[in-house]
């Protein structure tokens, strides 16, 4: 029998998994799910899926569309999506080789990562920032370096982002409208991040999953549009938010052909293809939905903000205002404990409110009194919570 108790065991996690496992976000979710809370924690987004496209994944389950897809998914979804970012965005994509469907924005984000850089690259990632922007990276072994906003409304800070660029620089990220903070990156402020690319040869990565979540009369800017991005931007985005379908992983990245067949490939190799039958149920919807639809999701979601920040005004917390997306962040000085994991334990035990822990979107040592809720609920269910916050 070998010895071996002298050596430590090899059975081990890798050297990445201590420092990328276990997100706040869910680990909330759980606490929350097992005292019946209501669940302003996680991005889940629970309000009705347009009855179109749940009839047509119903409609195409029922006729066999059930199979493999091509791994950059069907020709109708892919012709949909191009079709959007002309009607939208004036942008004009090949739908054969410049679209792909991925398995969510978050397939997208991984499989660009995978294509374009190499181990020991550097991105830049604003702060606050989504947790699985940094995570995809450092599972890749990508460097982020995080450039922090100003505070308090989150403006791009010219000079950080400039000392920030090294030699090994390959991409910047820019999420817009951004969770959890609700920023809209402003034209001029997408100007600056455009230049940096074009100056030091960059790529621009843009996760627009909250394309249509804006408020207050403002307009999404797709930062592909800007002069000479369209060939170095990897644009992300998806139905998950704007057809409340987060479980159906139907997401896209639209880009330069030249970027194209390296992402399919390892969206091959890593989800194989979206869900066949929500690819073609996506494609219906972008469809048929009139324009209206979306500016309704953006007056729904409007007046679901004012709600939850009247609530969180009245309970003691200083809410922002964000101008797009759908989370709020709220200085909860008032709530015991030092740090925001702890003090969103005790609005949970409280209130059976969940929310996230500040700290999950920044560098350790800062968000501690910051709680970040999402208002994308139900009414019903949205009203309970503002009820049992105000009860604080
Ligand atoms: N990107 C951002 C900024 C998000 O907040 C989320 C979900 O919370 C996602 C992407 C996930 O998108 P998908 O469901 O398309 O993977």
């Amino acid at each position: 029998m070998p010895d071996t108790s002298a050596t430590a065991s090899r059975l081990t996690l890798s050297d990445l998994a201590p420092d990328t496992y276990q997100s706040e976000i869910r680990a909330m979710t759980t606490a929350c799910d097992r005292m019946g809370g209501i669940n302003l924690a996680q991005g889940v987004c629970d309000t009705p899926v347009p009855a179109l496209v749940e009839a047509a994944a119903i409609q195409a389950i029922r006729e066999g569309q059930n199979i493999y897809t091509r791994c950059d998914g069907i020709g109708r979804l892919r012709e949909a999506i191009a079709r959007k970012q002309l009607r939208d965005y004036g942008l004009a994509y090949n739908a054969e080789n410049e679209v792909l469907v991925a398995s969510g924005a978050t397939a997208g984000y991984h499989v660009a990562a995978m294509a374009l850089l190499n181990p020991g690259d550097e991105v830049l990632v604003f702060e606050p920032f989504y947790g699985y922007h940094v995570n995809t990276l450092k599972s890749l072994r990508i460097n982020p370096v995080l450039v922090a906003l100003a505070e308090p409304d989150w403006q791009l800070d010219v000079d950080a982002l400039r000392t920030a660029i090294t030699p090994r620089t390959r991409a910047i990220l820019v999420n817009t409208p951004a969770n959890p903070s609700g920023k809209i990156f402003t034209r001029p402020e997408l100007e600056e991040i455009a230049n940096a690319c074009r100056r030091h040869d960059l790529f621009l990565i843009t996760d627009e999953i909250y394309e249509y979540f804006v408020y207050d009369g403002a307009r999404h800017i797709c930062p592909a549009t800007l002069e000479g991005m369209r060939e170095r931007t990897i644009v992300l985005s998806g139905l998950s938010k704007t057809f409340s379908i987060t479980g159906w992983r139907v997401g896209y990245a639209v880009a330069d052909a030249r970027w194209m067949p390296a992402m399919a490939h390892f969206h091959d190799l890593t989800y194989v293809c979206s869900p066949a039958p929500f690819q073609v149920a996506a494609a219906a919807g972008l469809e048929q939905l009139p324009v209206s639809f979306y500016t309704q999701i953006a007056a729904d979601h409007e007046s679901k903000r004012g709600r939850l920040l009247s609530a969180l005004r009245d309970a003691g917390m200083e809410p922002a205002v964000p101008a797009g997306a759908y989370y709020i962040l709220a200085r909860a000085a008032r709530l015991p404990g030092k740090t925001a994991a702890e003090k969103a334990r005790h609005l949970l035990a409280a209130t059976g409110v969940a929310a996230v822990a500040g700290s999950a979107f920044f560098r350790p040592g800062r968000g501690e009194d910051l709680l970040r809720f999402c208002f994308a609920k139900q009414d019903a269910e949205l009203d309970e919570a503002c009820r049992r916050l105000r009860s604080l």
